[in-house]
C-alpha cells in the first residue's frame, strides 16, 4: 500500500491533469485506506469566496421551541396524556401510570406500549428513571427498553452496582453491541437517551441490502457510535431480519415490577 501511496504522490507531482490528490495526514499508520479528494481536483482556488457555498440553506430550528423540544420535533409525550401511544397487544388505550409530575411509569404485566405513529430514520430524545428503591438483581432490576422500529432494543436497566452480561447492560443494543461506557446517573434520578436511528433497507424480495445503524448518547456521553444493527434483539436466539418499512417506537414492560418511568419524549424525522 505504501508503494501505491508513493506512486500516487509521484503522479500528482508529475502531472497537472487528472490529478489525484492524496492528503498524507489522512493516511494513518498501518492503514490500508488511501483517501482521495477527487472533488477538489483541478486548479486550487486562490480566493476565500471560491470555496463558499450559499445553497442549500438549512432550515432554522429553535432548539427550545416547545417546552424544551426543538421546534420541528414531534412531541410524543409531554406528561399530559397518552394520546400518541397505544398498547402493543391490541392497540387499546395505554394502561401504564400517568403521573402528576409529567412522567409515565410502567404498570407491571400490562404489556409494552408503542407510538401510534410510525417512523423511519429518526433522532429520538427520551428520558427514563429507575426507582431509588432497589429491588432484585441483574436483568430483573428496573429492566425496560426503547425499541426502534418496534424491533431493535436499546436496553434500559438499573446497572448501578448491579453487573450483568455486558451486551445486555444499560445502553447496550441488546445482545449485539456492548456500550462504550456506563454513563448512568444514580438510581432514582433522570437519565437521558439521545438516539440517532437509521433504518435498514430491504429490496423487493425482502432481503436486507443495507444495515440499519444506531448512535446513542447516554446523559450526553457517546455509548453507541453508529453501530450496525445485525437484526432483531431477542432474549433467546439469533438476530432476525424481517423486511419492514416504517415502524413504531416501543417501550418495554419487562413484567417483573420494573417501575421504570419515562418523560419528555420527542422525535425528529430525518
Ligand atoms: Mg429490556
Amino acid at each position: 500500500m505504501r508503494y501505491l501511496f508513493v506512486l500516487l504522490l509521484a503522479l500528482g507531482m508529475g502531472s497537472c491533469q487528472e490529478k489525484v490528490k492524496v492528503d498524507p495526514l489522512e493516511k494513518k499508520e498501518g492503514s490500508e485506506q488511501v483517501i482521495t479528494y477527487e472533488e477538489y481536483s483541478g486548479e486550487e482556488p486562490t480566493t476565500p469566496e471560491a470555496t463558499e457555498v450559499y445553497e442549500p440553506v438549512p432550515p432554522t430550528v429553535d432548539p427550545n421551541g416547545q417546552d424544551g423540544a426543538p421546534s420541528d420535533a414531534i412531541v410524543l409525550f409531554d406528561g399530559s396524556d397518552f394520546d400518541a401511544w397505544e398498547m402493543v397487544s391490541d392497540s387499546s388505550e395505554v394502561k401504564w401510570h400517568l403521573n402528576e409530575d409529567g412522567s409515565m411509569t410502567v404498570k407491571d404485566k400490562t404489556g409494552d406500549i408503542q407510538t401510534k405513529q410510525e417512523f423511519g430514520d429518526i433522532q429520538l430524545h427520551i428520558e427514563w428513571r429507575s426507582p431509588a428503591e432497589i429491588q432484585r438483581d441483574g436483568q430483573n432490576r428496573a429492566n425496560s427498553g426503547v425499541f426502534l422500529d418496534g424491533l431493535y432494543e436499546v436496553q434500559v436497566l438499573d446497572n448501578n452496582d448491579n453487573d450483568t452480561y455486558t451486551n445486555g447492560q444499560v445502553g447496550s443494543i441488546y445482545k449485539q453491541h456492548v456500550p462504550l461506557a456506563k454513563a448512568s446517573v444514580p438510581s432514582g434520578e433522570w437519565n437521558t437517551y439521545d438516539i440517532i436511528y437509521r433504518a435498514p433497507h430491504f429490496n423487493d424480495a425482502g432481503e436486507k441490502i443495507k444495515s440499519g445503524t444506531i448512535t446513542v448518547l447516554h446523559n450526553g456521553v457517546l455509548i453507541q457510535d453508529h453501530v450496525e444493527i445485525k437484526g432483531t434483539t431477542p432474549y433467546i436466539g439469533w438476530p432476525k431480519n424481517p423486511a419492514h418499512g416504517k415502524g413504531p417506537i416501543r417501550l418495554q414492560d419487562h413484567g417483573d415490577n420494573s417501575r421504570v418511568s419515562y418523560r419528555n419524549i420527542w422525535v425528529r424525522e430525518l
